[in-house]
């Protein structure tokens, strides 16, 4: 008998005013009765809804039904059949958008809390099970790998799993991309990502760090001198954007990526770091996605004393997780919407002082069909800040379409594929994830890389009976 709870079981977490003090996860997890009583309310629907809701399709169903009998390893066995970052995904994939959107429970009242159930699974497995993953059998292929986020990760997995030498070139000194300079530590503790690293190395698959494909090595003298049959391009959409406003070069104007790199990957809130980051008084942080949440509650979490939020729209168009914007209110960021900077105001030694805005109002709908903001005439205001972070949104970085003659890319800078695949206009050369759909999510790439990894293996077979 199903439980009838028509609410999600809630997840213990930190209070508010002591989490924005703190870089330690704000989410606490499940206990094993919470899990249980949690994955009783799954009705194991025939026609398994949230399945088609997931972009690598999980066997949600499966996986949940074990959970209610308890036997989460079994559970884990089912997930990660089919996702290769499960206790990653079970924390930032945007579940409320996907597979809990298609749940039958939500139609009258809350759906089963998928994303909270595979954490839960990931997290027992990695606290319980110590089998190191074991080797395949090598077929005697070689694939290269641009990139250790979470696209190129899941495409080494699963070539490593089906017997290839795979080698991820990495531009930074640690492997996870986004997952590790990006997100930060409360939302996704790094020792997670690592842990999933370190079962790609038991796999056999070798992360090679500090190597900028495109500088040290170019994706000709990967396949030409080194003799790798194919490459996949996953290095991501990492070059920010700024809004061209009067005042973006002074002192105390990051980028989000600079920032939550400085902050993440740098350790800045650590006492022995030697990252610079500025003790900042008061921030606006520009945009509405999660990356610019993210942004705001690392400043909050650096003690500044006022994080704003400055957006063009209203609450209702922020296009962040709604969680992440409910995190970030009772954390004490302030929301000041329908506002627009114009102007960064600096002062004699050439640091932000404040910056100017104007009110916005709603008109229309624009071709994305939200609706357009219009500047209200007259509005202008200063807020005093003296840090500014530009959390616009980024692209691709130009350095590998700029070193590999004849791959194609569309005018946004991301690499053109031919469908699902990720086949570019050169032959044997794979691309996916970010780098091909500008800024998106943990799990389209981690879906991107898993058909690329079909069709590499695909693609090597048939060259090897033709
Ligand atoms: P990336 O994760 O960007 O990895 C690309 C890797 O390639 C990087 O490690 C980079 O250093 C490396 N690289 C780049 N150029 C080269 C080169 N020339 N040579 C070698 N290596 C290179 N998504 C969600 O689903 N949920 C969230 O909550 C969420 N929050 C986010 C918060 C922030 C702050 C940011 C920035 C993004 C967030 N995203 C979120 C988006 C998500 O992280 C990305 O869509 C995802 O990481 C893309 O994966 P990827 O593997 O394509 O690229
Ligand atoms: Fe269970 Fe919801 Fe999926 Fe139905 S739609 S099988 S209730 S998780």
């Amino acid at each position: 008998m199903a439980n009838m709870v028509m609410t999600k079981t809630p997840m213990p977490e930190q209070a508010p005013d002591v989490r924005n003090k703190n870089f330690k996860e704000v989410a606490l997890g499940y206990t094993e009765e919470m899990a249980v009583f949690e994955a009783q309310r799954c009705l194991h629907c025939k026609n398994r809804p949230c399945v088609s809701g997931c972009p690598v399709n999980v066997p949600i169903p499966e996986f949940i039904g074990h959970v209610a009998n308890g036997e989460f390893e079994e559970a884990y066995q089912v997930l990660s059949s089919a996702n290769s970052l499960p206790a990653v995904c079970g924390r930032v994939c945007p579940q409320e958008t996907q597979c809990e959107s298609k749940c039958v429970r939500g139609i009258k009242g809350e759906p089963v809390g998928i994303g909270r159930l595979e954490r839960f699974v990931a997290d027992w497995h990695r606290e319980n099970v110590h089998t190191p993953a074991a080797k395949p059998e090598p077929n005697g292929h070689k694939v290269a790998v641009i990139g250790a986020g979470p696209s190129g990760l899941t495409v080494a997995g699963d070539l490593a799993k089906l017997g290839y030498k795979v080698t991820v070139y990495e531009a930074l000194h640690v492997a996870g991309g986004v997952l590790m300079y990006g997100i930060p530590e409360f939302r996704l503790p790094k020792d997670i990502v690592q842990h999933e690293v370190e079962g790609l190395k038991e796999l056999g698959v070798d992360i090679e760090c500090n190597m900028v494909i495109g500088k040290v090595l170019t994706v000709d003298e990967l396949m030409n001198d080194y003799g790798f049959e194919a490459i996949y391009i996953a290095s991501g959409a990492g070059l920010p954007r700024f809004m061209g406003i009067p005042g973006e070069s002074l002192k105390g104007v990051y980028s989000a990526n600079e920032y939550l790199t400085r902050v993440n990957l740098m350790k800045a809130y650590q006492p022995g770091s030697r990252t610079p980051i500025m003790k900042s008084r008061a921030v606006a942080v520009v945009g509405g996605g999660n990356v610019a949440m993210d942004a705001a509650r690392c400043a909050k979490r650096l003690g500044a004393e006022q994080v704003y939020i400055v957006y063009r729209r209203g609450m209702a168009e922020l296009p962040a997780r709604k969680e992440e914007v409910e995190h970030a209110e009772e954390e004490g960021i302030i929301f000041k919407t329908l506002t627009n900077p114009v102007e960064v105001l600096g002062d004699e030694n050439g640091c932000v002082k404040g910056m100017t805005c104007v009110e916005m109002e709603l008109g229309e709908p624009d071709a994305s069909g939200r609706r357009r903001p219009i500047v209200k005439e007259g509005s202008e205001f200063e807020l005093d800040v003296d840090t500014m972070i530009m959390a616009l949104g980024t692209s691709p970085n130009p350095l590998i379409r700029s070193t590999t003659p004849g791959l194609d890319t569309d005018k946004h800078g991301c690499i053109i594929t031919d469908g699902p695949d990720g086949l570019t206009s050169r032959p044997f050369v794979y691309a996916g994830g970010d780098a091909v759909t500008g800024a998106a999510t943990v799990i389209l790439a981690m879906g991107a890389g898993k058909e690329a990894a079909k069709a590499i293996d695909e693609a090597i077979k048939a060259k090897e009976q033709a």
